[in-house]
């Protein structure tokens, strides 16, 4: 049987992290849909035609070792406004929440218009500050030059393209569990969520 969790949210909210610890605890699969506009991004940086890029998109581009860079992640929200590239990869992405076992998709519009129907739904999200410095910690951590001015800038450039789009912008679907991780720790937050999909497991 199939059983789909949907997690959108903004750049560095803890999406990712609450995700995959979501999927394990579950022991579903999971799906991070940011990896293949950043993969149709990272193509497009290679002077590849977005939808073209969308639309041919490989197993193998998925796994670029430049996909976590912040150009990729620019030139990711860039691509994601194009309707043509987000209609190329909206059967990939079904396909997979309806594996057997069950699914746990992470984006921007998984629980608004790739999984409308998905069984617990949850938008997670902290404030700009805040989320820009986890993302400066990681790339810190990482050895990636950078400052968290920079950072913050390119948070909010991020968001508002994401908010602003006319295809499939960025918001919590009206049945979605909101989850502010501002000032809960990574574990507190992980908790909340297993918490809210377990809820939606349990027989009504
Ligand atoms: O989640 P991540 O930061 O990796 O996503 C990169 C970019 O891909 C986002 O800023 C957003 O523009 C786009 N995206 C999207 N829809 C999704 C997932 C990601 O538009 N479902």
């Amino acid at each position: 049987m199939s059983f789909t969790v949907a997690i959108d949210g903004p750049a560095a909210a803890g999406k990712g992290t609450i995700s995959k610890a979501v999927a394990a605890h579950f022991g579903i699969a999971h799906l991070d849909t940011g990896l293949l506009y950043r993969a149709v991004g990272a193509r497009v940086l290679d002077g590849t035609d977005p939808e073209h890029a969308a639309q041919t998109l490989l197993a193998e581009d998925l796994d670029r070792n430049d996909l976590r860079t912040p150009e990729v992640a620019q030139a990711a929200s860039k691509v994601a406004a194009i309707g043509a590239v987000r209609a190329a990869l909206v059967d990939f992405q079904r396909a997979f929440a309806r594996r057997k076992g069950g699914a746990v998709l992470d984006g921007r519009d998984i629980g608004t218009v790739i999984c409308p129907n998905a069984d617990v739904k949850l938008f997670v999200t902290a404030s700009a500050d805040i989320r820009a410095q986890r993302r400066f910690d990681e790339l810190q951590a990482r050895g990636l030059a950078t400052d968290y001015d920079t950072v913050l800038a390119d948070v909010k450039a991020r968001d508002a393209r994401d908010m602003d789009r006319t295809e499939a912008p960025l918001k919590p679907a009206e049945d979605a569990v909101l989850l502010d991780t501002s000032a809960l720790s990574i574990e507190d937050a992980v908790q909340e969520a297993i918490a809210a999909v377990a809820k939606a497991k349990e027989p009504s």
